[in-house]
């Protein structure tokens, strides 16, 4: 290995200074000589985001179940509880990517008033496509390892809780267990400890006095352009065309 730089960086100075390497000089026809290899500086960032679904509980349909949702998450939190509702129409482009800057607006506009956990939560879930808030209530909490001083969860720190939605042929809800993790980094117990929560989650939707038992989870199709109905009952307005139940209050929507 040529040690030549060292020399430069010590230089003894009863030594004449070393000459500058001459300049590339430009040749009559003004070419400069490419080196044979490129010597490039690498960088990169290894993203890692991993979660994990139940099946699906039936429930029995009406409002009182809506309401069931956070005490299913009993036991297993570390921070409170948050509740967030699915979107409206004028989020149903929500995006938590920052290269595209409309679609990260709404999607802050949407969750800036939740916690960090949930603000980390939706991004992981979001992103490997395990909840959809076109139609999903989301109950989260932090279930395991730790925050940083802000309040963020670790890569190894294990989020999430339940996810609810109406079936759009029976109108009963289905709840579903959901946990995420990931970061820059990745551990090996991670996916172990996952899936004790997930069992744990499903354990305690099944406990509930309204659950009818466990069903296969046909996650509805979001809308592709256009929206759905606005629900006479809440007011909210669907982005979700083929609901034929309104996915925050859980009442039959009308067609006009
Ligand atoms: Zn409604």
């Amino acid at each position: 290995m040529p040690l030549d730089f060292l020399k430069r960086k010590n230089p003894d100075p009863t030594q004449p200074a070393p000459v500058a390497a001459a300049p590339p000089t430009a040749g009559g026809h003004g070419t400069i000589t490419l080196p044979e290899e490129v010597v490039a500086q690498e960088f990169q960032l290894k993203l890692y985001y991993a979660g994990k679904s139940s099946e699906g509980v039936r429930m029995q349909a009406g409002p009182n179940a809506m309401h069931e949702l956070p005490s299913m998450l009993h036991g297993l939190t570390k921070t409170e509880i948050e509740v967030v509702d699915p979107l409206p129409i004028e989020f149903s482009q929500a995006t938590p990517v920052m290269a595209r800057p409309s679609e990260a607006m709404q999607w802050l506009n949407a969750h800036h008033v939740h916690s960090p956990v949930t603000r980390h939560a939706l991004v992981v879930l979001e992103s490997i496509d395990a909840i959809d808030l076109a139609f999903d209530t989301f109950v989260c909490s932090l279930l395991d390892g730790e925050v940083d001083t802000s309040g963020y969860p670790e890569y190894s720190a294990i989020v999430g809780g339940v996810a609810s939605h109406w079936d759009e042929t029976t109108g009963d809800m289905i709840v579903r267990a959901v946990v995420g993790w990931g970061g820059k980094g990745v551990r090996g117990d991670t996916d172990r400890i996952a899936s004790k929560i997930l069992g744990g989650l499903l354990t305690n939707v099944l406990a509930n006095q309204y659950a009818l038992g466990l069903t296969a989870v046909e996650r509805p199709m979001p809308a592709a352009g256009r929206g759905g109905l606005v629900c006479a009952h809440c007011g909210f307005a669907s982005a979700h065309e083929r609901a034929f139940y309104c996915p925050k209050c859980g009442m039959r929507l009308l067609r006009g």
